[in-house]
């Protein structure tokens, strides 16, 4: 995937789940967290969210890391708005979670 791919989402609308196959939307709402990353919507929503960072740690603004997206709550996903989110390095998202000894 290259960045001019990535750039394009930046004019997708933030409800990305008609981007879902039909069947597959259906199942969001059910699926485990884990098979919920693994589908399209999670793909587009979680580099929409770090187009809107601007590819950077919202915590300590590290930019030269691998980001993830984490959720501060689970309870619109399949739906996520753009405050359920917040883009993490390793270090602060594993602060995120407690696991300091990671
Ligand atoms: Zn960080
Ligand atoms: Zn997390």
């Amino acid at each position: 995937m290259s960045d001019d791919d990535e750039t394009d989402l930046a004019y997708l609308p933030a409800e990305t789940a008609y981007l879902v196959e039909p069947d597959q939307r259906y199942d969001l709402w059910k699926l485990s967290y884990r098979e919920y990353l693994t589908t399209t919507h999670w793909d587009y929503t979680r580099r929409r969210a770090l187009l809107r960072a601007g590819r950077q740690c919202q915590r300590c603004e590290a930019t030269n890391q691998r980001l993830d997206v984490h959720h501060l709550t689970y309870d619109r996903l399949g739906r996520e708005a753009e405050r359920d989110l917040v883009v993490l390095c390793a270090a602060c998202h594993a602060m995120e979670h407690g696991l300091h000894a990671a």
